[in-house]
């Protein structure tokens, strides 16, 4: 029997993974499930944000389902989603978004696929220092040749099995001409190995206005660490926020799969989040193990329940809480 690692979470995530879980049993998966804790959770637990249990957990099983994590603010507190995805170099970070009908969406029928590179760049942590008197803050871009090879290819790869037509490279190598020019350079070089599929490059700016205003003209997305993170909320704005964004991060021994949004503590408790992301995020598993049937069965669900709007969660402009809304996919399963 396949072990999986569960990580409920901070603020909404416990709520929004047992709906999950829930549901994946009801759809016939038969796991078995390690519990584990990381976030604040994890703080009053074991007094620290990531014991070494969890981490165990994460290496031993290879694949985990995880909330939304909170990571205290203040010095010394580096984020633990970026502390996992270093530690087990989850160097992709795949964020589909689909249109559902029956959510409050502005366009219909999109479906983009960012795929992320998870570990360089601005986020990396390199190089953090703020002078003595406080004036000048300083942090290092790193960018490799070799990563942005792997992720560029990744997403490639992806788009070749999906069966996707077109993967554009989103950049700012006019201005970032060493960072961003490494990575759009290599893009190029690895888009020739791949004839069949479209490749299309793209300055980030303008990307955000093409999303906007024109979101049809984009299939998969690949791109840098930052430029990805703030893409893949906008593409998560474009189908009704992010309550319907999932995403995988994956290595070559382990994969995480989470919400895209944080542990949202404005409405944790209330039984008002939308489990949305994470039952997604769930689906994304299910088919990185490649166990389609059930996926296809608990999208099928999910879909019909949000079209019908029998109990749907008040950011998809129904007045159900998550319990009812996980009842409504239950019933259809
Ligand atoms: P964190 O610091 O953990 O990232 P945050 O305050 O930034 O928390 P997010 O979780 O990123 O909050 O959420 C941003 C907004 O989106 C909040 O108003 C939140 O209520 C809403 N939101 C996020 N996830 C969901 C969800 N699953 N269902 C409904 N609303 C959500
Ligand atoms: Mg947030």
């Amino acid at each position: 029997m396949q072990t999986i690692t569960v990580i409920k979470g901070d603020g909404i995530g416990p709520s929004i993974v047992e709906a999950t879980l829930r549901i994946l049993d009801k759809a016939g998966c038969d796991f078995h499930y390690q519990y584990v804790d990381a976030g604040l959770a994890a703080m009053q637990n074991y007094g620290e944000l990531l014991p070494a249990t969890t981490l165990d957990a994460i290496a031993n099983n290879k694949i985990t389902l995880k909330g939304p994590l909170t990571t205290p603010i203040g010095d010394g507190f580096t984020s633990i989603n970026v502390t996992l995805r270093k530690k087990f170099n989850l160097y992709a970070n795949v964020r589909p978004v689909k249109s559902f009908t029956g959510t409050k969406a502005r366009y219909d029928n999109i479906d983009i696929l960012t795929i992320r590179e998870n570990t360089q760049g601005m986020y990396s942590g390199h190089g953090q220092k703020i002078s003595a008197d406080g004036e000048i803050a300083e942090a290092t871009s790193i960018i490799s040749r070799e990563s942005s090879a792997n992720i560029v290819e990744f997403a490639f790869e992806t788009a070749r099995r999906e069966g996707r037509k077109k993967v554009t490279a989103l950049h700012k190598a006019n201005i970032l001409k060493s960072t961003s020019g490494l990575f759009l350079k290599t893009a190029r070089a690895v888009a020739e190995q791949y004839p069949e599929i479209e490749f299309n490059e793209m300055i980030i700016d303008n990307a955000c206005m093409q999303l906007v205003m024109n979101p049809h003209q984009f299939d998969v997305i690949v791109t840098t660490n930052l430029f990805g993170d703030i893409i893949s909320d906008l593409c998560a704005g474009l189908v009704g926020g992010l309550g319907m964004a999932p995403g995988a991060n994956i290595g070559h021994d382990c994969a995480i799969f989470e919400a895209v949004h944080g542990s949202a503590p404005d409405i944790a408790g209330k039984n008002l989040a939308n489990p949305t992301s994470v039952i997604l995020a769930a689906i994304q598993m299910l088919r990185y193990m490649e166990m389609h049937v059930i996926a296809d069965r608990i999208l099928l669900a999910l879909t019909d329940a949000i079209a019908s709007g029998d109990r749907k969660t008040r950011d998809l402009g129904g007045n159900a809480g998550t319990d009812q809304f996980t009842q409504a996919i239950i019933d259809r399963l």
